[in-house]
This record gives structure tokens, C-alpha cells and sequence, in this order.
């Protein structure tokens, strides 16, 4: 049985392609990353739609590879994923946005709430709860600053537990915001059940809001609703003039996207806290 087991995986061996092979690859490289400190966190600002002043953060993580140069999210998140990995990279996002708020009120500087981007993997198999409760103790943090965001799939995939687990991130005064919303179920019967503050319209109905008479209507029955519900509106990828114009219009209460700024290194962050504009 061993002899085969040795030959199936030289068949399994020889028949990977490239893309498997250098995704194998990266899944060891990236067991590593965290460990070497190749992990950062970006920070992109969430603006008031109506006064542009910056009201909140997005934490997205970044892999320095000391090789290949930048990793993008879109292709280690899903390496993380599949993995397991995203597990423990995910607690390390949460304590690391945590020091970094402490980092920046020891500099004398009034920092933002910083949202940080949990996975359906993590909300299953992690004790949110009780890490987010650790970290906060840990670095004396105030829990208003610090905000979890998660996406439809992982909070309709939840089960009575994780249901728990966000009321208790409630209790202790973080937000909770819903990622990516309106490409996920059809259901919004969730939208009750979860103690939820922030509905985030995915840059899927934002891009083409000036030319889609569908994705306009879209975008202000989910802000509309939002509001009747006295949950807060974002919208995400808002790159022109014309699409914050539409939006402010509309009630939309925050914008994120490249029109204010991409993502940027925590230092780079600094402008938006110093002055509203960022100017
Ligand atoms: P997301 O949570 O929906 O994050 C928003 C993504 O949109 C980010 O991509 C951001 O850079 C990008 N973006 C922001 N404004 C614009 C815009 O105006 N135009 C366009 N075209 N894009 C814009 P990023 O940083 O590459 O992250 C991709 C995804 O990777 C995230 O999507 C999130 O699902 C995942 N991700 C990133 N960091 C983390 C993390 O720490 N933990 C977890 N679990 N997932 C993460
Ligand atoms: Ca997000
Ligand atoms: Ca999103
Ligand atoms: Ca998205």
C-alpha cells in the first residue's frame, strides 16, 4: 500500500501544472510570510459622503514577498482560504490594526475606527469574540475604533454560535459591517437576526451607476432600505465625481474608493487624520 501511495503521488506529482505547482509553492511561502513579518496592513479612508471629511478606515492586507515584490490580496486570500492559513492571518490583522490605533494616539494623533476584513473561515473556526476581546484588553484600546467587516456568504453560512459571537463583538461596542452587499443571497432576513450597523453596496453596482438604470435603482433601494432598517450606507469603488455626485444625491452616507484614495502604508494613513480632506 505504501509502494502505491508513493506511486500515486509521483503520478499526482508529474500531472500538476504550473499554476498548481506555483500555487503549492506560494502556500509554503506564505505559512512563512507571516512569521518573517511579510504581512502589512493598508489603510483606505472611508469618507463622509456630504463633507468628505474622513470618518473611518479599511484595513487590507499586503504580502511583501522579498522576491516577487507585492502580492495581491485577490491572489494570496484564496491560497490563505483553501489553506487554513487565513486563520491565524486574520488574528494577526486584528491585533496588528489594533497596535497600529495605539501606535498613532501615542503619536498624539486622533485616529479613525479602523474596520478589519474577516473571512467565513475564520468567523467558523475562531473565537472572534473572544480574540477581538484579548486584543482590545491587550492594547487598552477603545472598542468604538475598531470595526469587523463580513460579507453575506459568511454571516448566512452562520450557525447559532457565530450568531453569538457577533452579538458579543456588539456588546463590546465594535461595529459590524456587511461586506460586499447585494452580491450574495437573495435573503435579507439576516439583516434582523444580526446586530449589523453598516451595509457596504459592492463596487459591482457602483461602477456603472451613471450608464445602468438597473444598478441605479439597485443602489437606492439598498440605501433606502438601509436607512428604514437605521443601518448606515457605504459605497465601495467610487472612482468619479459623477458617482459620489449620484450618491450624495441619493442619502448614501459614506463613500471608499480611488476618488479619495487607494489603499495606502499606515504612514502614508497619517494625512487623513491630520487634516479632513486629506489635503
Ligand atoms: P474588499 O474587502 O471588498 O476590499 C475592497 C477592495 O477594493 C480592496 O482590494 C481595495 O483596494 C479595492 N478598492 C478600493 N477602492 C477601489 C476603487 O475605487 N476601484 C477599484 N477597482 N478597487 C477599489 P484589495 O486590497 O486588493 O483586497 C481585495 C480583497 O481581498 C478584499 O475585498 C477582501 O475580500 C480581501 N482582503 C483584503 N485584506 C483582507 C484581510 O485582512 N482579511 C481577509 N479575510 N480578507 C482580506
Ligand atoms: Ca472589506
Ligand atoms: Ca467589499
Ligand atoms: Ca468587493
Amino acid at each position: 500500500a505504501k509502494q502505491q501511495g508513493k506511486n500515486n503521488y509521483q503520478y499526482y506529482a508529474a500531472s500538476m501544472n504550473a499554476a498548481a505547482l506555483e500555487r503549492l509553492n506560494l502556500e509554503n511561502q506564505l505559512r512563512r510570510a507571516l512569521s518573517r513579518g511579510e504581512l502589512q496592513l493598508y489603510y483606505q479612508p472611508l469618507v463622509d459622503a456630504a463633507t468628505l471629511n474622513t470618518v473611518s478606515a479599511e484595513a487590507l492586507m499586503r504580502w511583501r514577498h522579498p522576491e516577487l515584490g507585492m502580492i495581491s490580496p485577490a491572489q494570496f486570500i484564496p491560497i490563505a482560504e483553501e489553506s487554513g492559513l487565513i486563520v491565524a492571518m486574520g488574528a494577526w490583522a486584528v491585533k496588528e490594526a489594533c497596535r497600529q490605533l495605539r501606535h498613532w494616539q501615542h503619536l498624539g494623533l486622533r485616529p479613525v475606527p479602523v474596520a478589519v476584513n474577516l473571512s467565513s473561515l475564520q468567523f467558523r473556526h475562531q473565537k472572534i469574540d473572544e480574540l477581538v476581546a484579548t486584543t482590545l484588553q491587550e492594547t487598552g484600546l477603545d472598542p468604538s475604533l475598531l470595526q469587523v467587516e463580513l460579507t453575506e456568504s459568511a454571516i448566512m453560512q452562520a450557525e447559532e454560535p457565530s450568531v453569538q459571537m457577533l452579538v458579543n463583538l456588539k456588546e463590546l461596542g465594535v461595529g459590524i459591517a456587511i461586506d460586499d452587499f447585494g452580491t450574495g443571497y437573495s435573503s435579507l432576513s439576516y439583516l434582523r437576526r444580526f446586530p449589523i450597523d453598516t451595509l457596504k453596496i459592492d463596487r459591482s453596482f457602483i461602477k456603472d451607476i451613471l450608464q445602468d438604470a438597473d444598478d441605479a435603482t439597485i443602489t437606492r433601494a439598498i440605501i433606502s432600505m438601509a436607512h428604514s432598517l437605521e443601518l448606515t450606507v457605504t459605497a465601495e469603488g467610487v472612482e468619479t465625481e459623477g458617482q459620489l455626485e449620484f450618491l450624495r444625491d441619493n442619502g448614501c452616507d459614506k463613500i471608499q474608493g480611488y476618488l479619495v484614495s487607494a489603499p495606502v502604508p499606515a504612514a502614508e494613513f497619517v494625512r487623513f487624520m491630520q487634516s479632513p480632506r486629506g489635503e
